[in-house]
């Protein structure tokens, strides 16, 4: 399987800093997509350290599907202890978290995994369906499972972005993770909360299926968030598999 990626990421027309972080390892196969947050610009350095440690993130030839996930989600908890002691060794970074999505494919490309803490999303689009891989951990998204509030009550409510799991903020951190069986044809999109935040699940449908080019995808995706808004970072990293 040919695996082709490309990132884009943008400060967007509200924020004064660029706080997300990405990562594609073309070789290894491996894409992160992290948001970080935190005052004095600790929000930037968790978001780097999480992806700095995905860059390490060793693979082998020989892993399955299963023993892909098991060493996408150890690098994960890797970077939630990173992030942890970097905060405790500088004060003014105190409280600083991120979240990290990771998705990764074998060597040989014929399977995949993904590990995930926050609310970056993972999506496959395939067969023009978009499809979220990974669920929000949010305090809102909580209460749509419980059956509090709607979807569409949870997207305008005003702790919308309010995290129930982020990386450096807990010592022992849920990792959400799973197995990804990739087809011929299929898009991974990874992003931060400020692209779906800004565009619905239309439009990035939409996108996707005009440009199957990852460049030309990523690039409208983000022009098409600063469109509706750009309020916060934004970042689209698009995994085009191809046979
Ligand atoms: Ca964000």
């Amino acid at each position: 399987m040919k695996i082709a990626a490309h990132a884009r990421t943008d400060v967007g027309r509200w924020r004064p800093a660029n706080e997300d972080a990405h990562i594609v390892l073309d070789r290894s196969r491996v894409f992160a997509v992290a948001d970080g947050m935190g005052g004095h610009a600790a929000g930037e350095v968790a978001s780097r350290i999480a992806v700095d440690i995905i860059a390490s993130l060793v693979q082998s030839a020989d892993d399955d599907a299963t023993a892909l996930e098991r060493r996408l989600a150890t690098a994960v908890d890797q970077a939630n202890d990173a992030i942890a002691q970097a905060a405790e060794a500088t004060p003014e970074h105190a409280g600083m978290g991120t979240t990290l999505t990771v998705l990764g494919f074998t060597v040989d490309g014929s399977a995949g995994a993904f590990a995930h803490v926050g609310d970056s999303r993972l999506y496959r689009f395939r067969d023009h369906q978009l499809v979220q891989l990974t669920r929000d951990h949010t305090w809102v998204q909580e209460q749509v499972s419980q059956g509090n509030l709607t979807v569409d009550q949870a997207r305008s409510h005003p702790l919308s972005s309010m995290l129930s799991r982020a990386l450096g903020t807990q010592e022992d951190i849920e990792i959400e993770r799973g197995p990804v069986q990739p087809a011929p044809g299929d898009v991974y999109l990874l992003c931060s909360d400020g692209l779906t935040n800004m565009l619905t699940d239309a439009m990035i449908t939409e996108i996707l299926s005009n440009n199957d080019e990852p460049r030309t995808a990523a690039e409208q995706l983000v022009d098409k968030a600063n469109q509706q808004g750009g309020r916060d970072n934004i970042t689209a990293l698009v995994v085009r598999v191809d046979a």
